[in-house]
């Protein structure tokens, strides 16, 4: 019998080929295993009936640990058997198929951990040692197929020793693209901030000393550069957040070990697997009691965004010092993608780093860190790129077009939609300037390149400024493509909706800023939405309110509080007394006050964001916002040991959640009560008062579920309290699992509309 077998999925770079082999030889079958250039691989096997039935039931069961299969063909040919052996061939370059995909970055193996430390070893201490089953991949792979000549190790011919364990089957680097040692493959070195190389025989281990003793230091990694610092010093992180203008942003750290981290941070069983597993993403712990870190590491927050070593390097980084962490925060310059050259390191990090530990093997695409928090035992991203991305998102049915998705303006991802999978791009940042959209354009297409598809769609925000909305009605326009235009909080339902595989749902959305059908600003919103239609109705939303000087309010919400507060109170008095925390003090309240007596200058959001923001304020906890969702973070982190002191019960106009009232109240309520209580009790009446909304809503329509989306679904405290309500009314409550609820996971959403709900 001879049978040609055609296997899509994440099968190539992870050791499959090999996989085949053996079991090949095993089962006493004739015939070859080749990868494709779609990403998939092909095999043709020839033996008795019996033999190939063992065969394919050993692929199905036994294949690698980091291989996904998502189709297997399989078509029986005429003829004689052909072969005398099995072997591997040389990659075809034909493309048959779509839709296979290489595979992520994917954390050092323990079996390369353990030759890193056996002195035996010729790799031994090697900062660039991999396998089949571990080591980088999106970010080294130019093209496809995954062949060395094809990703940036081609720069390194492998030496004799290399070259044997490539070519030998039954060895562990078998076609390990990446496959490298300290003979034949890439170096690291160190240089001075304007990059005249230090010789020292051990960059690495030097550079750990360095950061050690307060050095500042930009370090390549697989995906782009960090910039490193000590997490005990104060120094060098005053001086990183001047240089950055980060003033408040919390940076992420490296822990030398997972019971390094649990000397600082609290880490449930869920976390410890995340932490651990292959993707080694950043995952958000709360600081114990025991934490003992700077102050300035992550400011005023009750957690702190940790990472474990995912490259030999990082390991290596920690061996010749005492320090529990580094911290290690993505390299970028203000407003713009990581920075992965070394030259353009160089450029743009001179001025922050002290030291470069470079390494001489060039990043085809730049790929930040994956963030995740767990609420109670459910993981949520905050990001999802290095680790994750480009693996595809499964679905459980095909779209009836191919569509690719553009995503928003800020935290953007693109989406590349092909029948049941969506493949999401790593993290691209906020696309508003000429670096980012080029780093949108080029991850993009990078995408439909390697999933080989044949986009005939393009979908993109409403928004009629949006940088990508443009990037969209450019790309219809060039390759003749329908052009889909989707409401912001619409895409977060779909994507719900997708995840899940419901018809319909009540979607609750709370975040900053999406733009609304009417063009006014939307951001605390109760749609309800069917697979049916690409319309969505508008059900009910948050009180709309007004924001003093319009975006100047998102920076200072102390002029959102007064906005709000004027409504009930005169708030005169109040304001002067804290005209100390605007920019231009008693002169800049007066301006308010004027405004508000006249009854101008303002623009009006039904954000959840600017409330929770706003309370922010009142409550003393954040005046400024310095980054993205700073005060509705650290006014989470006031309430993560409050209760539910105020008990306020939801007050529902029509279709409207009145939020004045509730506010009005805490600010009665300053000094009574404890601040973590009312910053709680905040939570509690707009989870509440949403849930308990979109569930009367949900009823009437004979709607069985009810999701939570947007940026502020990942705050632990709204999602807890809405999943309460919502499941006491006997409904199904939705969260998201496999994308982003913040705007990373917006592109995916308007994919979604655009290839399954638009007809
Ligand atoms: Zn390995
Ligand atoms: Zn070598």
């Amino acid at each position: 019998m001879r049978v040609k077998i055609n296997v899509t999925g994440i099968v190539q770079g992870v050791g499959f080929r090999p996989f085949i082999y053996r079991i090949a030889v095993k089962n006493g079958l004739t015939g070859y295993v080749r990868n494709k250039g779609d990403a998939g691989v092909e095999i043709l096997v020839e033996g008795n009936e019996q033999s190939i039935h063992s065969f394919l039931r050993d692929l199905k069961e036994k294949k690698p640990p980091l291989a996904q299969i998502h189709g297997i063909i399989t078509t029986t040919l005429a003829g004689k058997n052909q072969h005398t052996k099995f072997a591997i061939y040389k990659s075809s370059e034909e493309k048959e198929l779509s839709g296979s995909v290489i595979p992520p970055d994917i954390a050092i193996c323990d079996e390369c951990l353990k030759e890193l430390r056996d002195p035996k070893d010729p790799r031994y201490e090697y900062f660039f040692i991999t396998c089949t089953n571990c080591g980088p991949r999106f970010t080294t792979i130019e093209r496809l197929p995954y062949d060395r000549e094809n990703t940036t190790m081609r720069e390194f011919p492998m030496c004799s020793f290399c070259q044997k364990e490539y070519t030998d089957p039954l060895n562990r680097r078998f076609h390990a693209q990446t496959v490298a040692c300290p003979e034949c493959g890439p170096k690291a070195y160190l240089t001075t901030r304007t990059g005249e190389q230090i010789q020292h025989a051990d960059a690495v281990r030097e550079a750990g000393r360095l950061l050690s003793e307060g050095s500042i230091l930009a370090i390549k990694g697989y995906g782009g550069f960090h910039v490193a610092a000590s997490v005990t010093r104060d120094e060098p992180l005053q001086a990183l957040r001047r240089a950055k203008h980060r003033r408040a942003k919390p940076f992420a750290i490296m822990a030398r070990s997972l019971e390094a981290a649990k000397s600082f941070a609290e880490v449930t069983s869920k976390e410890e697997v995340l932490l651990t597993s292959y993707a080694r993403p950043i995952v958000l712990l709360n600081k114990s009691d025991a934490y003992g870190l700077s102050p300035l590491v992550a400011p005023d927050l009750h957690n702190v965004g940790v990472m474990l070593p995912y490259t030999a390097m990082h390991y290596m980084l920690f061996d010749r010092v005492d320090d529990a962490a580094f911290v290690m925060t993505s390299a970028n310059p203000p407003n713009q993608p990581i920075v992965k050259d070394n030259t353009e390191a160089l450029k743009t990090l001179g001025d922050i780093a002290d030291y470069f530990l470079f390494h001489n093997r060039k990043i085809a695409y730049r790929c930040d860190d994956s963030v995740l928090r767990v609420h109670g035992t459910r993981p949520s991203f905050i990001r999802r790129s290095r680790g994750y991305a480009p693996a595809p998102i499964m679905l459980k049915e095909k779209a009836k077009r191919c569509v690719v998705g553009l995503g928003g303006e800020l935290n953007n991802t693109s989406c590349v939609l092909l029948e049941n999978k969506a493949f999401i791009s790593q993290h691209i940042g906020d696309v508003e300037n000429v670096e980012t959209r080029a780093f949108l354009q080029e991850a993009t297409n990078h995408l439909i390149r390697l999933t080989n598809s044949r986009v005939d769609t393009v979908a993109c925000d409403l928004h009629p400024k949006f940088t990508t909305t443009a990037l969209a009605q450019e790309l219809a326009a060039e390759n003749d493509w329908q052009f889909v235009q989707v409401q912001h909080h619409h895409a977060h339902v779909a994507a719900l909706m997708m995840e899940h595989a419901v018809d319909e749902a009540v979607g609750v959305v709370c975040d900053g800023y999406g733009y609304g059908t009417d063009g006014s600003a939307w951001g605390g919103e109760i749609l309800f939405c069917t697979r049916e239609s690409a319309e969505f109705k508008r059900l009910a939303h948050l009180e709309k309110q007004p924001l003093l000087g319009g975006d100047v309010a998102t920076r200072y919400p102390l002029r959102i509080a007064a906005g709000i507060l004027s409504k009930k109170v005169n708030v005169d008095g109040w304001l002067l007394k804290h005209s100390g925390h605007l920019p231009y003090g008693e002169t800049e309240a007066k301006l308010i006050l004027n405004q508000l007596q006249k009854g101008v200058g303002a623009i009006e959001t039904t954000s959840c964001g600017r409330v929770l923001d706003a309370v922010a304020a009142i409550l003393g906890v954040c005046y400024e916002r310095t980054y993205e969702g700073e005060p509705a973070m650290k006014l989470e982190s006031a309430a993560i040991n409050g209760k539910d002191a105020l008990n306020m019960k939801p007050l529902i106009r029509g279709n409207v959640l009145d939020t004045t009232q509730m506010f009005h109240e805490i600010f009665e309520n300053i000094g009574k009560v404890s601040t973590a209580d009312l910053a709680y009790s905040a939570h509690a009446y707009l989870a509440e008062g949403l849930a308990s909304l979109a569930v009367e809503k949900a009823v009437e329509a004979g709607v069985e579920a009810v999701g939570f989306s947007g940026g502020a679904a990942c705050n632990q405290i709204l999602a807890g309290v809405m999943r309460r309500t919502v499941e006491a009314a006997g409904l199904k409550f939705l969260v998201h699992e496999a994308v982003p609820a913040g705007d990373g996971g917006v592109s995916f959403g308007q994919a979604v509309v655009g290839g399954f709900f638009w007809f």
